[in-house]
């Protein structure tokens, strides 16, 4: 075969692919959202049909050949970085005998059974055995991939390009020692959580406030769509088709109004990428921590602070009666209150990323030998005292709360705080080209929205986040950034 012939069977290859995700990932969508319930059974049997006919084509011998010969040629950068990294992906379980995949698999499907039963009873010596053989059944499946560098390192970087325990060590070590005691500072001072952030409101009246958010976000129905579901998300279609869930709490509104800009920023993400690579592998192959620094970087960086807010605020006050007697440097305030709490999913912005380190030195301890799964609930238990200052009651509060391990999805955590770290260093080169305080308040998202389009959404997945980190900031990834950002808030907002 040809280099052109090559290419023009892999377009082809790729459309096909295109299809029956975009398929796959409609009937996805409605499973979580408008799909009554009864009607499961059949969907499930059909999707499970069509995700079997997708695994047959993307496990084509013939397809991985073809890789194999493309990548002996030089073609575009965009399709040499393509090939790269889908042989990248292939090589991961291609020399992986089938009984072992097989039963890779199943093991994974089972442990997730037992993990819900066991922190539905907080159980921890139900789940461990599993654990146990989730790690060994992973170091097996990776040992296949036939790369030198220790299995952690490979799963670390599985999530997260060029990443590893070096990067991540520094990165962490520097949280610990600049975050953990400003957590003890503030916990010292016995604040009481504002009470209106516990009110009822309305559902409808939240819904108002998310409708009013979206048209802030320049989030438009022509190519957007924000439904229920009990855990938001966003779902990438199409260049002009991404969608988001919220979900609504009568006794905690702020929720759903950080997750619609958070999942927004996830969806602003996927449809700004160039149009030219809808249907190709290019367009979803951003990382992990990629993703996670641009929603965070609007429900984090801009969606807490008080420029944000300061063209908003009135209207909301106007849609929620309740907030009348609230300020808006009280309503910031509130947004931003730092409570040290046992469960990740609802930390604040300051003490969410030790919950990850927590995480990241049992993972890394796992699976380098310094730690066993015995008494895994208690050292879990003692790190989280240490650092937050707060302990677990029982391993549901704790080594059970997550569902990541019994998926095996080793080496994902770190991605989440790493995600915040990298917002952190966008905002500081968007500040050198754009008056954000400015723009927010003047409500042009729009001018930041095209800043972000231009500087990294464009480019889907063709830079790593290491390239494009120095393309758009000038340096490589540096958490002093992130530290100083959680550092200085804070302080201001306590008067540390
Ligand atoms: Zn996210």
């Amino acid at each position: 075969m040809n280099k052109e012939q090559a290419l023009k069977d892999h377009q082809a290859y790729q459309e096909r692919v295109a299809a029956y995700t975009l398929a796959l990932t409609t009937l996805n969508w409605d499973a979580y959202t408008i799909a009554p319930k009864k009607g499961g059974p059949y969907r499930n049997k059909m999707a499970s049909y069509l995700s079997g006919e997708l695994f047959s084509i993307t496990t084509d011998p013939a397809v991985i050949d073809r890789l194999d010969l493309m990548s002996t040629f030089d073609y575009d950068e965009v399709t040499n970085r393509e090939v790269a990294q889908m042989r990248k992906e292939i090589n991961k379980t291609r020399y992986i005998p089938k009984d072992v995949y097989v039963a890779y698999n199943n093991l994974v499907m089972d442990a997730n059974d037992v993990w819900e039963e066991a922190k539905a009873t907080s159980n921890y010596a139900l789940f461990k055995p599993v654990l146990k053989k989730l790690i060994e059944q992973t170091k097996l499946v990776v040992s296949y991939r036939k790369d030198p560098r220790p299995v952690y390192e490979q799963l670390l970087d599985d999530f997260e390009t060029n990443m590893s325990t070096k990067e991540y060590d520094a990165f962490f070590d520097k949280l610990r020692d600049d975050i953990v005691p400003l957590i003890h500072k503030i916990k010292e001072k016995h604040l009481t959580r504002p009470t209106w952030l516990s009110e009822q409101i309305p559902l409808s009246q939240q819904a108002a406030v998310v409708e009013r958010l979206a048209k802030f976000l320049d989030y438009s129905k022509d190519s957007g769509q924000i439904s229920l579901s009990v855990h938001p998300f966003s779902q990438d279609f199409s260049a002009h088709d991404n969608r988001v869930t919220v979900r609504y709490h009568e006794d905690n509104f702020t929720s759903s109004i950080f997750a619609l800009i958070h999942e927004v920023g996830h969806a602003t993400y996927n449809g700004q990428v160039n149009e030219a690579y809808d249907g190709r592998y290019i367009r979803k192959s951003m990382t992990f921590g990629m993703h996670e620094s641009q929603s965070r970087f609007l429900e984090n960086m801009l969606g807490r602070s008080t420029a944000f807010w300061e063209p908003l605020y009135e209207d909301v006050v106007k849609m929620v009666p309740a907030l009348k007697k609230v300020s808006l440097k009280e309503f910031v305030e509130g947004i931003n209150f730092v409570q040290p709490s046992l469960i990740r999913i609802e930390a604040d912005e300051l003490t969410y990323p030790l919950h990850v380190m927590v995480r990241y030195e049992i993972e890394k301890g796992l699976f380098n030998g310094t730690l066993d799964v015995e008494n895994l609930d208690k050292v879990w238990a003692d790190k989280i005292e240490e650092y937050l200052g707060v302990r677990p009651q029982n391993a549901a509060q704790g080594v059970l709360q997550d569902v990541h391990w019994s998926g095996a999805m080793f080496g994902y955590f770190p991605t989440y705080a790493l995600g915040s770290a990298y917002s952190a260093q966008w905002m500081k080169a968007l500040r050198k080209d754009i008056d954000v305080e400015k723009a927010l308040r003047e409500n042009q998202f729009t001018l930041i929205k095209a800043w972000l389009k231009e500087k990294i959404h464009t480019h889907g997945g063709v830079y790593e986040p290491s390239e494009l980190m120095i393309k758009v900031t000038g340096e490589k990834f540096n958490p002093q950034y992130y530290v100083d950002y959680l550092k200085d808030k804070v302080t201001k907002l306590y008067h540390l």
